[in-house]
């Protein structure tokens, strides 16, 4: 398979399993518009969060990097009506643009989008814990930090899932001194090694890594 089928596959699996609603088409038009990055995932890789998160039953997300709120929306889709996604995010204007669309999409009810730097609201949110899934989508140099959060915050039989598991291809580099991309080494060679976790990386657009806390 030549990489233009693997594209078509790839919008293949995203039409038949994983239709954007009007909200989230129009989320991502918005998002282009107002000249936000172009790094939120795919309609795809919304769908597989949506899958993760409902087979072990969660409840408690916490969601670092909420950027236009398209991925915080897939998955409070994914969770229960007493559900809560608490979405982390640096930049107010980003939070705005999200918490707009969370109410157009009918689950600001159990979404929080607080702004702040990470590592402090999440040392704050840890009296809510523990939770069952964290989505890692934000500074790559800090992963190994959020991995080091998620795992003393995050149940027994619960989720670290993390975007950009390649960085653009960058992990393959053996030498780099890019602080992001050894950020995403260490990150996915300690979950890869870790006992205490069962991991993978699925190859989808930049990899997504998938660990479960056994
Ligand atoms: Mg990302």
């Amino acid at each position: 398979m030549d990489e233009a089928q693997r594209r078509a596959c790839e919008s293949y699996v995203a039409g038949l399993f994983a239709p954007e609603d009007e909200v989230l088409a129009d989320l991502r038009r918005a998002m282009k518009e107002s000249g936000l990055p172009e790094i939120f995932i795919s309609p795809e890789e919304g769908r597989l969060l949506q899958v993760l998160l409902k087979s072990i039953g969660a409840r408690k997300v916490v969601e670092l990097g909420t950027l236009g709120g398209y991925s915080a929306i897939w998955m409070a889709r994914a969770l229960p009506e007493d559900g809560l996604l608490i979405s982390i995010e640096r930049e107010e204007l980003r939070a705005d643009l999200a918490r707009r669309y969370l109410v157009r999409a009918g689950v600001s009810d159990r979404v929080q989008v607080r702004v702040g730097e990470a590592r402090e609201l999440l040392e704050r949110i840890e009296v809510d814990g523990p939770f069952d899934a964290v989505f890692i989508d934000a500074d790559k140099l800090s992963y190994p930090a959020y991995l080091d959060w998620a795992q003393a915050n995050i149940r027994r039989g619960g989720l670290v899932i993390a975007d950009n598991a390649f960085q653009e291809g960058g992990v393959l580099e053996a030498e780099s001194d890019d602080p992001d991309i050894l950020g995403i080494q260490e990150f996915n060679r300690r979950v890869a090694t870790d006992p205490r976790l069962t991991s993978i990386v699925v190859p989808t657009r930049d990899g997504v890594a998938i660990a479960l806390v056994n």
